[in-house]
């Protein structure tokens, strides 16, 4: 079976720069795949209990596709979610561009 934790870092790792560079306003069309896909990678996950509890947040906190800022807190907030059951720390989501888009400030 996967290694669950380097799994869960490098889909991360493309999870947030997808959202990154997600279009600040995107097309109708582009919503409608970006809540596809994100339907589909719950489904898909090689993590079985991930993906299930991922389903289950996704019931209550249904994707936000209608644009990059959106799109990026959602997903930031998922992040969170896992964070706090695995006891880590919780990531302040006004940094997700300085993380996954920009690189620090100087
Ligand atoms: P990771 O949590 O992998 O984070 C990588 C980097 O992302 C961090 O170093 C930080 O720079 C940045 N980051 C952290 N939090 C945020 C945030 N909120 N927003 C933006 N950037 C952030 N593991 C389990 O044991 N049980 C589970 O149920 C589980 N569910 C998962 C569900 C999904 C969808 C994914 C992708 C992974 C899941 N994992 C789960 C794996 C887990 O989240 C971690 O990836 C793994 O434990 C490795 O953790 P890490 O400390 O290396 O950092």
């Amino acid at each position: 079976p996967p290694d669950v934790e380097q799994l869960g870092r490098s889909t991360w790792t493309f999870l947030h720069t997808m959202a990154a560079y997600y279009p600040e306003v995107p097309s109708y069309a582009q919503q409608r795949s970006m809540k596809t896909f994100l339907s589909a990678f719950s489904q898909f996950y090689p993590c079985n209990i991930c993906a299930e509890h991922l389903r289950e947040e996704m019931k209550s906190k249904p994707p936000k596709v209608e644009s990059r800022w959106a799109l990026g807190n959602w997903l930031c907030e998922m992040h969170n979610i896992v964070n706090e059951t695995l006891g880590k720390d919780i990531f302040d989501c006004s940094k997700i561009d300085e993380r996954w888009r920009d690189g620090p400030k100087d």
